[in-house]
């Protein structure tokens, strides 16, 4: 398994780690792992596995470990991550990044891209976020459609998300902190780990991403 691209990237909700992942994606032909469209996608399906999971996504709290490891594990079995994979939304806790560590092996994980993002610039971004009920884009408060609360794409209604109000983001950021930041020192003693600043442009958090993996010889 030598030789697979397999990157972590981490952040905040709204630092930029879907479009980031996705783009890395795209460009090196990796498979984009996100935890968070697994278990949204099965809870819209209504397959077993969404009405185990549903109320725990809706109330905001975190899935199991032992569920969200072996969804992980079974994605890597999938055809498109024969060449690695971009994990977004996993590893979530260090007892995920160790079940993870195990089951690649040595293959392991090359980088893990930290994406910062200051908590007061988390709120901004995602206060002022607007998505269409029916199709899912998503706009700015400032945007037309957002003012309208009509969808420029299908027409549908424009809101913004529950857990997209203040409280809602203050309890997502207070869990990213308890949970989620011990894994920087995870795998900064791996010697694995690199950061970005997440208050830039898409572009040039980017640009600095694809410095990084030059840097190390992954790109
Ligand atoms: P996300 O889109 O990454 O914010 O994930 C949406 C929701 O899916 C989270 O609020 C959790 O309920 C669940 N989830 C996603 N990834 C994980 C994970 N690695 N561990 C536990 N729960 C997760």
């Amino acid at each position: 398994m030598t030789g697979h691209l397999n990157l972590v990237v981490l952040g905040k909700q709204g630092a930029g780690k879907g479009t980031q992942s996705q783009r890395l994606c795209d460009l090196h032909g990796l498979a984009h792992i996100s935890t968070g469209d697994i278990l949204r996608a099965a809870v819209q399906a209504g397959t077993a596995l969404g009405r185990e999971v549903k109320s725990v996504l809706d109330s905001g709290g975190l899935v199991s470990d032992e569920l969200v490891n072996q969804l992980v594990k079974d994605r890597f079995e999938k055809p498109d991550a024969v060449k690695g994979a971009v994990l977004d939304g996993f590893p979530r806790n260090t007892f995920q990044a160790q079940a993870l560590e195990q089951f690649l092996g040595s293959d392991g994980i090359k980088l893990c891209i930290s994406i910062d993002l200051a908590n007061e610039l988390v709120m901004q971004r995602l206060s002022s976020r607007r998505v269409c009920q029916e199709c899912g884009t998503t706009y700015k408060d400032t945007d037309v459609a957002a003012i309208s609360g009509t969808c420029e794409v299908c027409g549908g209604d424009v809101v913004q998300r529950s857990d997209d109000k203040p409280e809602a983001i203050q309890k997502r950021l207070e869990t990213f902190e308890r949970d989620t930041l011990p894994l920087l020192s995870f795998y900064e003693s791996r010697g694995l780990l690199v950061k970005v600043n997440g208050d830039q442009s898409v572009a040039k958090v980017a640009a600095d991403i694809d410095g990084l993996l030059h840097g190390r010889g992954l790109a």
